[in-house]
């Protein structure tokens, strides 16, 4: 298990931007989550949520997504 981060950026909302983290935390197994932060950059909103996970499993199902090259996994659709 390694500390992982899904950044979420925007310069349009940071209504929006607290919501797709919110629903990416919501997602995770309860107990993998760690924090989430929040910073700016520029005109850039950005939100980070970070948490306990394997880099080669899928975060939300932990399907195995070793040698995956797409970017998404194939079980549950879940962006990695
Ligand atoms: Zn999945």
């Amino acid at each position: 298990m390694r500390v992982l981060h899904k950044m979420f950026r925007s310069t349009k909302s940071w209504d929006k931007l607290f919501n797709d983290a919110t629903d990416f935390a919501t997602s995770l197994d309860p107990e993998k989550l760690i924090s989430i932060s929040h910073s700016a950059d520029s005109a850039d909103g950005v939100v980070t949520v970070w948490y306990w996970g394997d880099p080669e499993h899928s975060p939300k199902c932990d399907y195995n997504l070793t040698g995956n090259k797409s970017g998404r996994c194939p079980e549950c659709g879940t962006t990695v």
